[in-house]
């Protein structure tokens, strides 16, 4: 049975007559109020709303059923319940990945049996009501995931901070029968939810003590079922560790900054460049890392009285060891200890001083650039999973209450790791505003202490790569210093140059030595010995800093094994260059390779020595992580390689790309880059392809296009992985689909390859990789030097050998034995279970797709029963 028959029978019946039901909405720019007319002018909408997708070319509907096209159960509608109405609203600022959020919403509800609204322009829209509140369709969201900003709009409305305006919202949302709402936004927005929540029973009473509705018209709306998604680019909200729109916004300033750090570095200048960020010092400090700046002002860590003499300290040393640029990021809200606010001009004034350093300043102001563009695929997904979660927790409460349960406490959707959560709203918004009167107030430490723990990592982290030498308090005793061996293995991925960068400035932070292993262990068998080219050398610092934003390898990676290399040699070199430590980077190859290592311990007693693994892999199949670095630099780069593919399509119109995607035998690039462009069909090794999958999904296409007649103007995706089938490859694919579609479709294959692996690292693996890397420096310091001294008690030591991952919400290290014998499908080269099961049905329910057979020797369906969290 469905879930949209569950969902129709399990939730709440609604009295609501069918005269008050808002259905078949009007053009939407036709009904808008005229600004002259019924509002006060600070009510009126910030822009015209004649920008509406889709709804001005396509058809109202003539019925109240949904023009879904076939999702992949039967829909079914009980005649004596009508539908859950589920209102979706974005607002305050706007942040890419609103849409997204729309979208999923949208299309979650519908496939849940519910009817869909949106709320345009935000609160401004449900207190205005009439044409604000309108029923949306499966199509009219359609390309939502590629585009920035928010398609239905978004306003400050003054209206909602007045108990007025909030009963006039409630009176619209009883009138049009919404039974949940969903809403975006920032933390004012979320403010503003959980205010209305607290006051929901008291505007009910008002509205028919004033004789506004009647008890009757109430009765089903007594509770307000609403939950919270956070859109915003400051990453401000507290319990939650990334908001929708930060990472895009991120993405932003790493790419201007990246850009300015050329001519900075041609002319010698430093750049003093001012980020968004009033409350919160999240962007500041992450582009701040990602970059590799020379200094931070944020909010949360106010500077000492002495801040001049410190800046200046730490840009001279730079400039001392060679550096030519000098990148300063300050957040808007910077100020010293005593609340004063430091301006870029103030630090421009001081860098250009005469009579100090004398630098060549300039100032460069980001501004709204920030906040442009379309979401990057880090935001989509989020956009897109928290969106469906939204859709089940307001599902959830419907059902708690018509089973006479208590309502669940109000949600915010957040993430912690790679954890979607329910958090409660009241607690969250309580959080983030104690942020504010602490910074208000002074209290930087509580400030700090507010902020989720990867903010204090993170904080750390920058100060230690940057400040480095200059704190000699954090030196390890000359006893306690390690000499610690760095190797890439595997393909290159982005992040892998950032990993080593902050791994050697923590080494040189502590008193350690790190040491390059050039060209893995290839390099390191071939070119050993003492010559200055040789594989085995010291860091040069400066060269080192300018890694953070490098793409590729820098140190050079290899894919030959250790085996291949001659295990005798590898433990007779590790001895000679006296490694205390291995600290390895890279992909399945690395995996195998602290594998192969680990074991071959019982033969050399000169292995005995601590190893860590941090994975980097674009197909992220490392067991013992469900993030590898470089991973999401290959999603940006494959799901803006799609939105390019998918508008070349709009000329010509229907036309379906079949794209195989990199990832070996997992199916993670290829699930992941079909959730952020919105894939028709993904197919993956797990699972494979079968002509009877193919069949069905010609079918649907065939369909699709059939009912869409042309007005669609983008073209549609399947996203194939390289190792799907050992037959039915994209050529294959997309010859079969043309050759079935008669004529109602083009089809084209395409390959993007080695574009996948990225030019420069994402800026989300840019600060992971220096977050993970300092951690892992932090595990092999565990050890101390010479373990071989003692080689049993390493070799008797589990977590002497390990990977570092991200599992869920924590961030954790596994020891290698476990994964190699409990955790690795070693055929195929990746876990044995995979995490992101969920993920492929969240695509296959938003791209509409039907039901298909499922294919007889799918691993998918069982590593699905293994893994699954539960998705309806
Ligand atoms: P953001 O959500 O991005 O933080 P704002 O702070 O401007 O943006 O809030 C957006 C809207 O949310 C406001 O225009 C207002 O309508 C509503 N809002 C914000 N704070 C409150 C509040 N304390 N009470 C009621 N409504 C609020």
């Amino acid at each position: 049975m469905g879930a949209q028959l569950l969902a129709s029978q399990l939730l709440g019946p609604l009295n609501q007559p069918e005269s008050q039901t808002v259905v078949a909405p009007q053009l939407y720019s036709r009904v808008l109020p005229h600004p002259s007319n019924d509002y006060p002018t600070y009510l009126l909408p910030t822009r015209q709303l004649n920008h509406l997708p889709l709804t001005s070319t396509f058809p109202p509907p003539t019925n109240t059923t949904t023009t879904h096209p076939a999702p992949n159960t039967t829909h079914i509608t009980m005649a004596s319940e009508p539908k859950q109405k589920v209102a979706v609203m974005t607002s305050g600022g706007d942040s890419p990945g609103m849409n997204g959020v729309v979208r999923a919403v949208v299309r979650m509800a519908i496939h849940m049996g519910c009817d869909a609204y949106c709320v345009y322009e935000g609160y401004e829209g449900l207190v205005q009501g009439g044409s604000y509140i309108k029923k949306t369709e499966w199509d009219d969201v359609r390309g939502y995931l590629g585009i920035g900003g928010t398609y239905i709009g978004t306003a400050r409305c003054m209206a909602f901070y007045e108990r007025a305006g909030r009963l006039t919202g409630a009176k619209n949302m009883i009138l049009n029968g919404i039974n949940a709402l969903i809403i975006c936004g920032g933390d004012g927005s979320l403010t503003g939810a959980d205010k209305f929540r607290a006051e929901w029973p008291s505007l009910v009473e008002e509205l028919v003590a004033t004789k506004q509705l009647t008890q009757e018209q109430v009765e089903p709306y007594k509770k307000l079922n609403i939950v919270g998604l956070v859109g915003s680019i400051d990453n401000d909200l507290s319990g939650t560790d990334a908001t929708i729109g930060a990472y895009t916004a991120l993405a932003n300033i790493c790419e201007a900054v990246d850009k300015i750090e050329s001519t900075a570095t041609s002319h010698s200048r430093a750049f003093v460049i001012e980020v968004m960020g009033r409350h919160c010092g999240w962007l500041a400090l992450m582009a701040g890392v990602a970059i590799g700046a020379d200094h931070i002002f944020i909010p949360e860590k106010p500077r000492k009285d002495n801040w001049k003499e410190e800046i200046c300290e730490v840009v001279k040393k730079h400039r001392d060891w060679g550096k030519r640029k000098t990148i300063v990021i300050i957040a808007e809200g910077a100020m010293d200890r005593h609340g004063g606010k430091i301006t870029p001009e103030m630090v421009k004034d001081l860098l250009a001083d005469k009579k100090g350093l004398a630098l060549d300043t300039r100032i460069s102001s980001l501004g709204h650039l920030q906040r442009g563009g379309p979401a990057g695929a880090y935001d989509r997904m989020l956009a897109t999973l928290q969106g469906v979660e939204a859709v089940k927790a307001v599902l959830d409460a419907a059902k708690a209450v018509k089973e006479g349960k208590p309502q669940p406490e109000t949600c915010v959707i957040g993430i912690n790791e790679n954890k979607i959560t329910r958090q409660p709203l009241m607690a969250a918004v309580a959080a983030t505003q104690q942020v504010a009167k602490a910074i208000e107030a002074q209290d930087f430490d509580k400030a700090m202490s507010l902020r989720d723990t990867e903010f204090a990592e993170m904080y750390n982290s920058f100060k230690m790569t940057t400040a480095m030498g200059l704190d000699t308090s954090i030196h390890v005793p000359a006893n306690k210093k390690m000499r610690i061996g760095f190797i890439n293995v595997g393909a290159p991925a982005g992040g892998m140059n950032a990993a080593v960068r902050a791994g050697v400035a923590y080494c040189r932070s502590r008193g350690h030595e790190p040491v390059g292993i050039y060209n893995g262990f290839a390099g390191f068998a071939r070119h050993h010995g003492d010559k200055p080219e040789g594989a085995v050398r010291g860091f040069d610092w400066l060269e080192v800093d300018g890694w953070a934003s490098r793409g590729g390898s820098e140190i050079g990676t290899n894919r030959e094994l250790p085996e291949e290399s001659g295990m005798e040699l590898m433990a007779k070199l590790i001895k000679q260059y006296r490694f205390d430590a291995l600290f390895l980077i890279g992909g399945f190859e690395a995996f195998h390779s602290v594998a192969q290592l680990r074991k071959a311990r019982d033969t050399y007693p000169e292995l005995c020595i601590p190893m860590t693994l941090l994975p980097a892999t674009i197909s992220n199949n490392v067991p013992g992580t469900e993030y590898s670095l470089g991973s999401d630099t290959c999603l940006n780069e494959l799901v803006s390689y799609c939105d390019k593919i998918k508008q070349s399509a709009s000329a010509t119109r229907r036309r379906v790309f079949v794209i195989e995607t990199q990832g070996g035998r997992s199916g993670y690039v290829a699930t992941l880059g079909g959730l952020g462009v919105g894939a028709s069909a993904v197919y993956i090794p797990e699972e494979g392809v079968t002509l009877d999958m193919l069949a069905a999904d010609v079918r649907h296409l065939k369909d699709a296009f059939q009912k869409d007649k042309g007005r669609s103007r983008a073209g549609r995706l399947i996203l194939v992985n390289e190792k799907a089938s050992r037959v039915y490859d994209a050529r294959l694919i997309a010859n079969v689909f043309r050759e079935e579609s008669n004529n109602r479709f083009e089809s084209r294959d395409l390959i993007p390859g080695h574009l996948q692996q990225g030019g420069i690292p994402s800026a989300m693996d840019r600060c992971k990789a220096v977050r993970l890397a300092i951690m892992c420096i932090k595990e092999l310091e565990k050890f101390g030097p010479k373990p071989f001294e003692n080689p049993d008690k390493i070799k008797n030591d589990p977590t002497s050998s390990s990977v570092i991952g991200i599992q869920g919400a924590h961030v954790t290290f596994t020891p290698m034995e476990e994964l190699e014998n409990q955790r690795t499908d070693w055929k195929n080269r990746r876990p044995n279970t995979a995490y992101w099961t969920d993920m492929k049905e969240v695509v296959d329910i938003l791209g509409g797709r039907p039901k298909y057979p499922e294919p007889e020797k799918s691993l998918f369906g069982q590593i699905a029963k293994d893994t699954k969290r539960g998705l309806a």
